[in-house]
C-alpha cells in the first residue's frame, strides 16, 4: 500500500509539472500572436487606406467590374484588420485593459454604416434592417458594439449560401435592448452551441476547410457584450439557419 501511494504522488507531481509546462507554452503562444498580430496590423491599416484613397481617385474612370473589385479588397482589407482587432481586445480584455467608452449615439445609424460596409461582398445575398431610418439613441460604446455586428454579420455571410438572407433586428424592452442577426445558412450543431464563443472554437467539420478565419470572433463579441453587462446567445437549426442573439442593459 506505502508504495502504490508513493507511486500515486509521483504520478501527481508529473502531472503538475506537465500542466504547468502546458501553461507556459500557452503564455509564449498568445504572446507571439500578440506580437505578430499587432506588427501585421499597421502595414494592414496602411494598405486599406491606399485602396481607399486609389479607388476615390480612380472613381470616374473604373467600370462596374473594377469598382466591385474595389469593394471586394477594401472589405477583405476591413476582414483582416477586423480579426487582428480582435485578437488584441480579446487579450486587452482578458488582462482586464479594455476600457468602455460610451456615448449616447442613434444605434440605428451604428447598424446601418455596419451594414453599407459590406458592399459587394454580400454578393446576391439580402441584408435586411428593420427600421434604420428612425433615429435610436442608445447608450453604450458604439464602437465595440458595431465590431460586435460586423463579426456576427460577417459570420453569418461566411457561413449562408448565395441567395440566403441575413436580417438584423433590434427588440426595444424596458430595461434592455436584444439585438438579432438572422441568417438561414447551414445551421450549428447543438454541442458546439456553448463551445463556439469559447477561444479559438470551431465546429469541427469546417476547422478542416482552408477558410480563413481565427474562431476568435464569438470570443470578441462575447467578451465586448459582457463588459457591458449584457448576454450573448446563439438559437440555431441544423440546415435551416441560426440567429444570434445579444442583450445590452440601458444605462444611464
Ligand atoms: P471564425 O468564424 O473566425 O472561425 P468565430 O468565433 O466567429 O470564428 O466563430 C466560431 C465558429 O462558429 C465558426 O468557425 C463556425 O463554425 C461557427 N459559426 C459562427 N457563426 C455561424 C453562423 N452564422 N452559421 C454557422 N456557423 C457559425
Amino acid at each position: 500500500r506505502v508504495r502504490t501511494h508513493l507511486e500515486l504522488r509521483r504520478q501527481k507531481r508529473t502531472i503538475q509539472e506537465s500542466f504547468n509546462k502546458l501553461q507556459k507554452l500557452e503564455e509564449v503562444r498568445d504572446s507571439l500572436v500578440h506580437m505578430i498580430v499587432h506588427d501585421m496590423r499597421t502595414p494592414l491599416t496602411i494598405i486599406a487606406g491606399y485602396i481607399d484613397l486609389l479607388s476615390n481617385y480612380n472613381q470616374e474612370q473604373l467600370d462596374e467590374h473594377h469598382k466591385e473589385v474595389y469593394d471586394t479588397i477594401r472589405a477583405q482589407a476591413a476582414i483582416l484588420i477586423e480579426m487582428s482587432s480582435a485578437i488584441l481586445d480579446v487579450s486587452k480584455m482578458e488582462a482586464g485593459l479594455m476600457k468602455l467608452h460610451t456615448t449616447r449615439a442613434n444605434l440605428h445609424k451604428t447598424i446601418q454604416d455596419v451594414l453599407d460596409s459590406f458592399g459587394s461582398l454580400r454578393g446576391e445575398r439580402q441584408l435586411i434592417f428593420d427600421d434604420p431610418d428612425t433615429p435610436f439613441f442608445f447608450k453604450c460604446d458604439h464602437h465595440l458594439i458595431s465590431r460586435v455586428v460586423l463579426n456576427l454579420i460577417n459570420n453569418a455571410l461566411k457561413y449562408t449560401p448565395d441567395k440566403g438572407t441575413i436580417k438584423v433586428t433590434i427588440e426595444n424592452r424596458d430595461n434592455s435592448i436584444i439585438i438579432g442577426i438572422q441568417d438561414n445558412g447551414m445551421g450549428i450543431p447543438e454541442e458546439y452551441r456553448d463551445k463556439i464563443f469559447d477561444k479559438f472554437s470551431q465546429v469541427e467539420l469546417r476547422a478542416h476547410k482552408k477558410k480563413f478565419s481565427s474562431g476568435l470572433g464569438l470570443t470578441f463579441c462575447k467578451m465586448a457584450v459582457e463588459a457591458h453587462g449584457g448576454r450573448i446567445w446563439v438559437t440555431s437549426e441544423l440546415g435551416v439557419g441560426s440567429e444570434f442573439w445579444f442583450e445590452l442593459p440601458k444605462i444611464e
